[in-house]
């Protein structure tokens, strides 16, 4: 039996690397990559001359809607959970439950947002939130209780260690 796991068998359940949860913007290694992403019609304010910025103009529910042409550094990136998977060291259930258990988390983020903050704009200032030692407004509360949740679980199971936003040191 052949127990591969594939890309699609997990992110396609999940897709958060292409939205602004992870990162605010992806890399692009060449000029042929940023040309065909302009042709293929992304916003030409949101590309530089190498990079472009998330949430991705291409994403289509949770999958990749210009896959066969999507930049290396897109077919090149693989989260902590997905090498899991594809290494044998997490079964794919496991990896399934802990992409679900991020989206949830996710989605429970974004329901907290405060009018006019983005996932981008928090992630920006968050080491001047953790770090100010002032009260927070309690009407910032539940998202920035939802945003280090998030981020916590992210940092533990999707980044690879050292890489953390909230927890530098794992
Ligand atoms: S975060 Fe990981 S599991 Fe989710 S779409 Fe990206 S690579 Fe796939
Ligand atoms: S081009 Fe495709 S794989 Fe790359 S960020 Fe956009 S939707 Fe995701």
């Amino acid at each position: 039996m052949d127990n591969r796991v594939e890309t699609g068998d997990l992110c396609l359940h999940c897709g958060m690397c292409c939205t602004d949860a992870m990162f605010g913007w992806i890399p692009l290694v060449s000029d042929a990559d940023r040309e065909l992403m302009l042709r293929r019609g992304y916003d030409p304010e949101r590309i530089g001359h190498d990079r472009f910025a998330l949430p991705c103009d291409f994403l289509r529910g949770k999958a990749c809607g210009i896959h066969p042409d999507r930049p290396a550094s897109c077919e090149a990136f693989r989260c902590e959970v997905l090498v899991a998977a594809q290494d044998g060291t997490m079964p794919l259930d496991d990896a399934l439950a802990t992409v679900r258990r991020a989206v949830a988390l996710l989605d429970g983020l974004r329901a907290a947002l405060p009018a006019g903050e983005t996932l981008s704009s928090m992630r920006k200032h968050w080491d001047q939130l953790d770090q100010s030692g002032m009260p927070t407004p309690p009407e910032q509360a539940q998202a920035r209780v939802a945003f280090y949740a998030f981020n916590l679980y992210l940092d533990r199971h999707f980044r690879p260690a050292g890489k953390g936003l909230v927890n530098r040191v794992e």
